[in-house]
C-alpha cells in the first residue's frame, strides 16, 4: 500500500497547539515513527509535510497536493488536540464512509493505551480531508494540555497503535527512528569519552578525548568543562546530574525560541557562541537563524532534526 503520512503543522506559520507540551513536537515524533514502521512493513510512504509555506492555507494545500500527486491509497494526518486542560482522549476524523472504516481500528488501537474514547467524527469541515482525493483520516492522538493524557503519552506506543490500526500488524523488530537517549543507562567511561567527543567537548588542552575507557585527567577535565557549560556543579566526575544533562542533549528534542531549557539551551549557546544563560531569548534566536542560514537550512529559529544533525552528528 501507498500511505501519505502528514505530520501536522511543523511548517511556520502553520504551527500547532501549545499546552503542557507542543503539538508540533508530538506530531513530528509520532509521524516519523509511523513512517519508519510502515516502511519496515514494506509499505510505500509519501511524506506530506511541506518544508515551507507562507500561509497556513498554503501549508495545508501542499500536504494535499503531495498526497494527490503521488496518488496515495490512504492519507493520514497526525495531530494532537488542545482545549481547556480538562478535555482528554482520542478522536479520529474521517471524511467519508470508506475513511470511517480506516479510522475505527486506528482509534481502537490508540484507546487501548488508556486514552478516553471520543469516537470517530465527521471531518467534512477539515481542509485536508476535503481536499484529498483518496480515503483520508485525521488522528487527534490526545490532548497536549491534559495532564492525564500527557502522563499516558508515549510516542512509540501511539505510533505502534496507528500502524497496527492501519495495517493490522506491526514490524517484527522494533523500529525506533529517534533512539531516545534520555533513557540510556550506559554510564561507562568509554561512553562518556565517546559522547563528549560527539558533543565536541575537548579536554583542558583543547584536544578530543582518547576513547580508551580509562578514567584520567584528560577525561575529567572535559567532564568539568561540560559541567560548567551545562550549569551543574564542576566536580570533574560524571555523576547522575552530568549523565542526565548529556542524555537530555543527545535526545535532540525540538527547541524553540522563548524556551527556558537549562542544560540543553546552555549547550546550544556554547556551541553557537552566544552568552550561556540557559534561556532561548532574542540574541540566541538571531544566532540560531544565522547558523541555519549558513548550513542551508530553513532559518526558522527552531532547532529540529536537521539543525541537530548539523550540531551533533
Ligand atoms: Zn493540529
Amino acid at each position: 500500500m501507498k500511505f501519505g503520512i502528514d505530520s501536522g503543522h511543523n511548517c511556520p506559520p502553520d504551527t500547532g497547539a501549545r499546552g503542557i507540551r507542543f503539538e508540533d513536537n508530538l506530531t513530528l515524533d509520532v509521524g516519523n515513527r509511523v513512517i519508519s514502521k510502515l516502511q519496515a512493513l514494506g509499505h510505500q510512504v509519501i511524506v506530506c509535510r511541506p518544508d515551507r509555506a507562507s500561509t497556513v492555507t498554503e501549508s495545508l494545500a501542499k500536504r494535499c497536493d503531495k498526497a494527490n500527486t503521488a496518488k496515495v491509497d490512504v492519507y493520514v494526518s497526525i495531530h494532537f488536540n488542545s482545549f481547556n486542560g480538562q478535555a482528554n482522549g482520542t478522536e479520529v476524523f474521517a471524511g467519508s464512509e470508506t475513511s470511517t472504516k480506516i479510522a475505527k481500528p486506528v482509534l481502537d488501537e490508540i484507546v487501548k493505551l488508556g486514552f478516553f474514547n471520543r469516537g470517530v467524527k465527521s471531518g467534512s469541515h477539515l481542509y485536508v480531508l476535503r481536499n484529498t482525493n483518496m480515503p483520508a483520516i485525521l488522528v487527534e492522538g490526545c490532548f497536549v494540555d491534559s495532564q492525564k493524557d500527557m502522563n499516558l503519552y508515549n510516542p512509540e506506543a501511539i505510533a505502534n497503535a496507528i500502524v497496527k490500526g492501519l495495517t493490522g500488524k506491526l514490524p517484527t523488530t522494533p523500529v525506533n527512528p529517534v533512539p531516545d537517549e534520555e533513557q540510556n543507562v550506559d554510564t561507562t567511561i568509554l561512553r562518556l569519552q565517546k559522547t563528549l567527543n560527539q558533543l565536541k567537548i575537548t579536554d583542558k588542552n583543547g584536544k578530543p578525548l582518547v576513547e580508551d575507557g580509562l578514567a584520567g585527567g584528560a577525561t575529567s577535565s572535559a567532564v568539568a568543562k561540560f559541567q560548567k557549560i551545562a550549569g551543574i556543579s564542576e566536580t570533574g566526575t560524571a555523576d547522575k546530574a552530568t549523565w542526565d544533562a548529556i542524555n537530555l542533549i543527545l535526545a535532540k528534542r525540538i527547541i524553540r525560541p522563548n524556551h527556558a531549557g537549562g542544560p540543553v539551551i546552555r549547550y546550544l549557546q556554547y556551541r553557537l557562541g552566544v552568552e550561556v544563560d540557559g534561556v532561548y531569548g532574542p540574541q540566541t534566536e538571531v544566532t540560531v537563524k544565522n547558523f541555519q542560514k549558513q548550513n542551508g537550512l530553513l532559518a526558522d529559529g527552531i532547532i529540529g532534526p536537521a539543525s541537530w544533525q548539523k550540531l551533533i552528528a
